[in-house]
């Protein structure tokens, strides 16, 4: 993605493109994919970057706030950002800490109890858990 896609792609999402701001969506935005706020951290360090901690962090927040990025909890300790924001499942190697895309239409989620009264349903992305088979 060229400077001025990213810009747009910030403008697009309310989001004011700050040069820190376009350092994070520059790392987690460069292909489909999931990475933690210190796996961006280390990223930036690595380039030469001097965007502190504090501000990768309001800046993840704030892309997911507006829609920029989906976040993912499916580990306690580590919470990933996902570049793709459109619907769709994972499988998540417990052993690795890694997530991979499914995409949405390879899995039919059928036999959905009744809800709870006063709900409607939001959404259906699994979490598919695999190990490493030693
Ligand atoms: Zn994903």
């Amino acid at each position: 993605m060229s400077r001025a896609e990213l810009l747009a792609k910030l403008e697009d999402h309310g989001i004011l493109p700050t040069p820190q701001r376009l350092e994070v969506a520059e790392i987690l935005l460069e292909k489909p994919q999931h990475l933690s706020a210190d796996q961006i951290i280390e990223r930036l360090c690595s380039g030469g970057s001097t965007v502190s901690k504090a501000t990768v962090y309001n800046s993840l927040n704030l892309f997911r706030k507006n829609g920029l990025v989906a976040e993912r909890m499916v580990d306690p300790e580590r919470r990933f950002y996902d570049s793709t924001t459109t619907a769709h499942h994972h499988f998540y190697n417990a052993d690795t800490r890694e997530l991979f895309d499914i995409p949405f239409e390879k899995i039919a989620v059928s036999g959905i109890p009744e809800l709870p009264a006063g709900t409607r349903l939001e959404g259906t992305e699994l979490i598919i858990r695999v190990r490493n088979n030693t």
